[in-house]
């Protein structure tokens, strides 16, 4: 008889996507006429950047012949790609961030998942809400959650988001050992201002606490006063981990490459108050169980910083950013509150009415696609999540749509 991990049953439903699969195929029954229009779901809908493209090929043609022909790489990544991405997104930024901190990754989904391992099951952790809910469900799957009262669990600290604080939390009032950040955010579209990245930073260093940035959404900072990294504010180096991902910046949802990066100031404590070097655990932790991203994957990911890359990766995101901001200025023209767009694909409209009625009524009336705030936590509740990922066609006719429904 095999015992199972019982925290797993701890952990709530899937219930967000399948539920609205179910309202969508319901709607798809009874009006088969009505093109429906998906702006929930955050994936990525245009092709890989020429540049990707090519050096992936080259790579793939590499792959084809002994004598260039590649085995298993590195498990931390090639140094072809880790110096360019410590080159170009962080000390040309002034963030001192060195190749060997960075692991090259399938995901920055695993590697938020997987990070909680090299910490002991009695932190105490704190997480935003409404919430990319990678980082609550792997917190529940290793016991560290505890039980479930009232929809949220007992040893967590949630640090909610909500219009009165502008979706950027206030730092929490009891102890906390690791919290997790993600700016620009998801689902929010919220960005974080240098200044207030600093108050979390020196709140870290007081009380030797871990912050976990989750910075996927990077490549749509617009604001050139934002911070682009969690190393850009003084004094992160020894406190946080940050994790990076090449899926939305470069259309990589389905070719997966992602980093994180752990400097080698960072530390972790025994129960004896000894330090010891997070890099280190990272290190063995990826070595032990990650065999590394294949290498065309990782010459396709380079090709993101040679100089036609970059201007077709802007080009590609600045295409869901003109989405972003049109869906934003029809939203707001009629009324609702939102934020996010700006800096972020993600649009969070307050609506007025509980989220999975206004979900119903745009499915209903518009035959759009969104995602209801409520299953991102419990501060979602009366909103909804609006994706700029699609075509400008798809985004310019869900909008026309939307104004033309009575109660929208
Ligand atoms: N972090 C956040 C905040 C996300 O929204 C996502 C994907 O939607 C990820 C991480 C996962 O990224 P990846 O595709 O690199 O696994």
């Amino acid at each position: 008889m095999i015992r199972i991990n019982e925290n797993y049953l701890k952990l709530k439903p899937t219930y967000l996507f399948s539920e609205i699969s179910k309202r969508v195929n319901a709607f798809r029954e009874s009006s088969p006429d009505t093109e429906i229009i998906r702006l929930g779901i955050g994936d990525v809908t245009k092709a890989l950047p020429q540049a990707c493209l090519d050096a992936f090929h080259r790579a793939v043609d590499e792959m084809s012949q002994d004598s260039t022909f590649k085995g298993y790489g590195p498990e931390q990544g090639y140094a072809f790609l880790r110096e360019k991405i410590a080159e170009a997104d962080y000390r040309s930024r002034g963030a001192e961030v060195s190749a060997d901190e960075i692991f090259i990754s399938d995901g920055a989904k695993c590697d938020t998942a997987n990070i909680q391992e090299l910490f002991a099951p009695d932190i105490r952790v704190a997480i935003p809400d409404p919430v990319y809910p990678v980082y609550l469900d792997t917190n529940v799957m290793s016991g560290r959650a505890g039980d479930l009262t009232d929809g949220r669990y007992d040893n967590i600290v949630y640090l909610d988001c909500t219009s009165d604080n502008g979706f950027v939390p206030s730092l929490p009032r009891e102890k906390v050992d690791v919290i997790y950040l993600c700016f620009p955010n998801n689902p929010t579209g919220a960005a974080i201002t240098r200044e207030h990245l600093k108050v979390w930073v020196d709140y870290a260093r007081e009380h030797k606490a871990l912050i976990l940035y989750d910075a996927a959404y990077e490549a749509f900072i617009r604001d050139p006063s934002l911070p682009r990294s969690i190393y850009e504010v003084e004094g992160a180096r020894e406190i946080a981990i940050e994790f990076r991902s090449f899926s939305k910046t470069a259309g990589f949802t389905g070719t997966r490459c992602a980093f994180t990066v752990v400097p080698k100031s960072c530390m972790g404590y025994d129960a004896s108050g000894d330090r010891h070097s997070l890099h280190a655990f990272w290190n063995r932790r990826q070595s032990t169980m990650f065999n590394g991203v294949s290498y065309p994957v990782q010459r396709a990911a380079e090709a993101v910083y040679s100089e036609e890359g970059r201007l077709q990766v802007r080009a590609l995101t600045d295409y869901y950013m003109g989405n972003a901001s049109l869906i934003r200025e029809k939203i707001k023209s009629l009324g609702y509150p939102c934020t996010g767009g700006e800096n972020s694909p993600y649009i969070w409209v307050r609506t007025g009415m509980d989220s999975w009625g206004f979900f119903d009524l745009l499915l209903s009336k518009a035959g759009v696609v969104c995602t209801p705030g409520a299953g991102f936590g419990r501060c979602g509740e009366g909103y909804i999540r609006i994706s700029a990922f699609n075509s400008r066609e798809n985004a310019e006719r869900a909008m026309e749509r939307i104004a033309r429904v009575p109660n929208a």
